[in-house]
């Protein structure tokens, strides 16, 4: 990263939630920290700093994504911190947080050191780390949290496994505590979920699927719900893919206890149907997705393992709760679960297939045409949940907002703009997304990191030119 830079952006909509600020303005990023917003930035603009013309764009604090495995180190052939931090840029994305699944596990401050150095010199993005709640993720005995901290982790988790041990769950909680780290948590009980690949339900006794029960997700949720309530920590419940667990949040938060969520664009979008091939879905419950005619509509087959994730995909009820959680404000975050398998590793019998796929280049516009354009949160609403959310959960002041000496992270975006995601063009290493061939509504223009362009998309027609003088 090339940082730190001092740019104008003018004439763009700016959009900042945590400052209530809504209004077409110039922005002005000097030695890469915000230095004014309004009538004043121009005018305070040094001679030859650099100039982005933003006219017709949403400008915006750089998004942040708090769920993002970037598979390095030890399985670089799926993504590597270079090219996961790539494809987050063209999604539109400033800041990063990397999960400890890695190989080894994150679970030492020499790991943490090393993908922090890594970043520094290959990312084009932030990248920050979370480190694992247990020793090697296996959920067995606590990883070292207070060197982990000292390291420079900002959150805990054992992202991929889930810590069974109530007692040790709680003992995580407590020293997290004492360190200020929110401890996110995938939520799946082992012995409900078994080997469950797809939700348990209509379709999984149609299709002779092995099912993954909701209450496998909602035990855990309340679990750490009283676990929160019990020790004060703060814990954050990743990637809510069932009703009742929205449910269960809803009234934990609405008592005061420290817990959040976050929720992931294909459990918003899309529903087990999917699996049943796409002529099912589109004729059922994909007809409230903002879809282009009959005829252009994406084909999948029945069985396709792109749509296969952990948590899975759910029912139009359980889609139409994640949506409601999020318009009501009781998830307060989206993260991508940016999950990147290789075409061999996919390209095998749905139960053998891995879980998840690819998120970063179209998490924002899936978010937007979801929440946005179908009138369920304001332009504001959306933008808060990938920055002033996940910026105040994650304890990172300077991220997520533009007040004056914060960091010189921005987002610009064209949330009209109808395109066609291609998975084949991404700077990412793998392919694994379900999105592939679908039009989406909403796209990522530029993102600035510390003053300094890493991202500048194609201008949308005429009314963002994108000129940087030297
Ligand atoms: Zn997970």
């Amino acid at each position: 990263m090339n940082l730190p830079k001092s740019i104008l952006i003018s004439g763009g909509r700016v959009i900042d939630p945590a400052n209530g600020f809504d209004a077409v303005a110039d922005l002005l990023i000097l030695d890469g920290k915000i230095s004014a917003l309004g009538p004043t930035a121009a005018a305070k603009a040094p001679p030859r700093t650099d100039r982005f013309a933003a006219g017709g764009l949403v400008v915006c604090p750089g998004l942040i994504d708090l769920h993002t495995p970037l598979r390095e180190p030890g399985q670089s052939a799926k993504e590597t911190i270079a090219t996961g931090t790539a494809a987050a840029a063209r999604g539109g994305f400033a800041s990063v947080v990397c999960m400890p699944n890695t190989s080894p596990a994150i679970d030492n401050a020499g790991t943490v050191a090393l993908i922090r150095e890594r970043a520094e010199r290959e990312g084009t993005v932030n990248v920050f780390v979370a480190g694992a709640i247990t020793k090697n993720i296996a959920g067995e005995e606590l990883a070292p949290i207070g060197s982990l901290k000292q390291a420079g982790v900002i959150a805990i988790t054992d992202d991929g496994h889930c810590v069974q041990n109530h007692e040790l769950m709680r003992r995580a909680l407590e020293y997290a505590n004492m360190f200020d780290l929110p401890v996110m948590d995938h939520c799946q009980d082992y012995s409900l979920v078994t080997d469950g690949v797809m939700h348990e339900g209509y379709w999984s006794a149609a299709l002779g699927l092995r099912g993954w029960p909701s209450c496998g997700e909602e035990l855990i949720v309340a679990r750490n719900i009283l676990l929160a309530q019990l020790t004060g920590a703060r814990v954050h419940c990743q990637h809510l893919s069932a009703a009742g667990s929205v449910q269960l949040l809803r009234e934990a938060r609405s008592r005061g206890v420290p817990i959040s969520a976050e929720a992931c664009p294909h459990h918003f979008t899309l529903t087990d149907t999917v699996l049943a091939g796409s002529d099912t879905f589109w004729s059922g419950d994909g007809q409230n997705i903002l879809s282009p005619p009959r005829e252009e509509w994406p084909r999948w087959p029945s069985y396709d393992t792109n749509f296969k994730m952990n948590p899975p995909l759910r029912s139009a009820a359980d889609r139409a709760a994640i949506i409601e959680g999020l318009a009501d404000g009781t998830i307060e975050i989206i993260g991508s679960d940016h999950a990147p398998h290789c075409n061999y590793e996919k390209e095998v019998e749905f139960d053998y297939a891995p879980f998840g796929i690819v998120g970063f280049e179209t998490e924002l516009a899936l978010s937007l045409m979801q929440l946005y354009h179908s009138s369920r949160l304001s332009l504001s609403g959306l933008i808060a949940k990938f920055t002033a959310a996940p910026a105040r959960l994650l304890r990172l002041p300077l991220k997520g907002n533009f007040s004056p000496g914060s960091d010189g992270d921005v987002t610009v975006f064209a949330p009209d703009e109808e395109w066609v995601f291609d998975a084949a063009d991404s700077p990412g290493k793998s392919r694994n997304s379900p999105f592939s061939g679908w039009t989406l509504k909403g796209r990522a223009k530029a993102v600035i990191v510390r003053g300094g362009i890493v991202f500048a998309g194609e201008p949308a027609g005429q009314v963002a030119a994108c000129s940087v003088a030297q």
